[in-house]
């Protein structure tokens, strides 16, 4: 027999088990009808919410034996990607924010040689200026507008407290949005130190209005490498206070943790990791045995990779690029390096504005996806003397080499939506032949011995969380699903996660799904008994297998 079929034998066998263990589960679980309730304001969300178990019958419907099992058969594409960076990549390869109107250059003196003081007289925190809070706090509020499901799970649960006890210590990138998932917390019960997972992307305004309100936030933009891991340490390492869960968004804090504190990371109850890498670097601890905890791999979730990879680069890449460059996308030619999430996010929006895309790809699944979507597969080799603009979204390295930069057109632009500043061959332009122009923040001019200009932008960083800001509606789906992973991990009996890695069970990730559909007056069809008989559902869910691929 093939391994084809041994697989899809599985398949079967764990798709019939899933819908057997979820009818058991969802007469406790009612989040379905939430979205089924055809005019729903905010109040009546909150209180569908009600009629939602909250943490607690949540944690029973959960299948995580079966949702770890489906990982080890379907390896991630984190699973796929090899781990190259240092461990302190993530702090140096992804976002400076245009998102942060922050101006750090009034004052050059280093935050950690500042006493500062916010108004309760606490000095636990070191940022760039605490008298910037009002101003972070007006931030704070306008991204809570688009953020109402996660608004809602606070009000809801907040009488309940479940996570009263949880100290939660969290390296994440310090925005408007972040401050939202992090007060929603601290109203849901926990304590909170937070430091950045990036070195440049930190609103030095909305670290300082956390920390005025008693989060201890150790983090502000341009920080150096040591200052990076200083304010890691400083998280981590406070008298009196030891963290029982982590938050974790590229596997800097987790490593810093299982290394120089191994004694206070066996104690840590759960987990929850967003990236790509981070998850990777836990499955590498687990295949070791070396993970002794549980973890929650939120990156591969629907709701996380579904919307924030492709709708998040749909919606910012243009963005990205017009505020560097003011291209007309028109009728010019560009090559997306990548159709996986974020480069058909990137593909649909270069499309609709009239751009003529050539994909590559390493995948022929991808590849013929885009081929069926109507785009060009190639190899960059063919385009790389005509494109207009060039754009990685691999998650790999060296995609764009020297050569091919040395062969792109005069004016031609170059930039990366990937985690990781890897992917353009940067380092390559670093030699003396070549002249560096600053002529925007974010954007630079490399200029050959001939005359010929290529532009880069972001230093081959993340471009949209680098020059432009990313919609916080969709950072909503991601943090609801961060809390609810968080709740979930901290109020599961003990027994319930082993030292392992789970995913998120599909009826989750459907709750979060519903919890946003209010914000478009979205009504779902119920199915009726006979349909649901029909398909072997329960009628509030959950509605797919694990191993559907939406
Ligand atoms: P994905 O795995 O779905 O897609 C990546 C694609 O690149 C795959 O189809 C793969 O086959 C292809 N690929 C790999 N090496 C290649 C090569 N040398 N040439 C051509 N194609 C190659 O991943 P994704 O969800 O699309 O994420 C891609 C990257 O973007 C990751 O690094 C991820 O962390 C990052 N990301 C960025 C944002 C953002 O806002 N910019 C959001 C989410 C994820």
């Amino acid at each position: 027999m093939s391994e084809t079929t041994v697989e899809v034998k599985l398949e079967v066998k764990q798709a019939s088990k899933e819908v057997k263990e979820s009818e058991n589960v969802a007469e406790k679980y009612s989040v379905m009808t939430v979205s089924k309730n055809t005019e729903m304001n905010m109040e009546e969300l909150s209180s569908a919410f009600s009629a939602v178990p909250t943490h607690k019958p949540v944690k029973k419907q959960i299948q995580f034996v079966e949702d770890k099992q489906e990982f080890s058969r379907f390896p991630t594409k984190a699973g796929r990607r090899s781990l190259s960076r240092s461990i302190s990549q993530s702090s140096t390869d992804s976002y400076s924010s245009a998102a942060s109107y922050t101006d750090s250059s009034d004052d050059e003196t280093s935050p950690r040689d500042k006493t500062q003081v916010n108004s309760k007289g606490s000095s636990d925190f070191c940022v760039k200026n605490i008298k910037q809070a009002e101003f972070g706090r007006r931030e704070i509020e306008i991204a809570e507008q688009d953020m109402s499901a996660l608004i809602a799970l606070r009000k809801r649960a907040q009488s309940e407290k479940p996570l009263a006890g949880a100290k939660i210590v969290g390296c994440t990138h310090i925005t408007a949005q972040t401050a939202v998932l992090i007060e929603t917390l601290v109203a849901l019960g926990a304590q909170c130190r937070w430091t950045a997972c990036n070195i440049y992307s930190t609103q030095n305004e909305v670290a300082a209005a956390l920390s005025e309100i008693g989060v201890a936030v150790f983090a502000w933009k341009g920080e150096s490498e040591d200052d990076f891991w200083w304010c890691i340490d400083r998280c981590v390492n406070t008298e009196g206070w030891q963290p029982n869960m982590i938050l974790d968004d590229g596997g800097d804090l987790t490593h810093w943790m299982y290394k120089k504190y191994p004694n206070v990371f066996k104690k840590i109850r759960g987990i929850v990791e967003e990236s790509v890498t981070g998850v990777h670097r836990l499955y590498q601890l687990s295949k070791a045995g070396k993970l002794c905890v549980p973890a929650m791999n939120v990156n591969d979730s629907v709701t996380k990779q579904k919307f924030d990879n492709l709708y998040c680069c749909r919606e910012s890449i243009l963005d990205g690029l017009k505020r560097t460059t003011d291209v007309m996308f028109g009728g010019k030619q560009v090559v997306v390096c990548g159709y996986g999430e974020v480069g058909k996010g990137c593909c649909a929006a270069l499309k609709a504005l009239g751009a003529i895309v050539y994909i590559t790809e390493i995948d022929p699944i991808c590849a013929l996806q885009a081929c069926m979507d109507g785009f060009r597969v190639v190899k960059l080799n063919e385009v790389i003397r005509h494109v207009d603009i060039t754009i990685t979204c691999t998650g790999n390295k060296n995609v764009v080499t020297r050569d091919q930069l040395d062969r792109m057109k005069n004016g031609s632009i170059v930039c990366n939506m990937g985690h990781s500043n890897t992917e353009i061959d940067v380092a390559s332009l670093r030699t003396p032949e070549l002249t560096w122009e600053r002529v925007r923040s974010q954007v630079d001019h490399v200029i050959w011995p001939d005359g010929k200009r290529v532009i880069l932008l972001a230093e081959g960083r993340l471009l949209n969380l680098s020059c432009s800001t990313v919609p916080t509606f969709v950072l909503s789906i991601t943090a609801t699903t961060q809390a609810l992973a968080l709740i979930e991990l901290y109020n599961a009996p003990e027994g319930r996660y082993k030292q392992d890695v789970y995913l998120l069970p599909k009826k989750m990730d459907e709750y979060v799904a519903s919890l946003h559909l209010a914000t478009f007056d979205a009504h779902l069809t119920e199915l009726s008994d006979e349909q649901a008989k029909y398909l072997g559902l329960n009628k509030n869910g959950p509605f797919k297998p694990n191993y559907y691929r939406y």
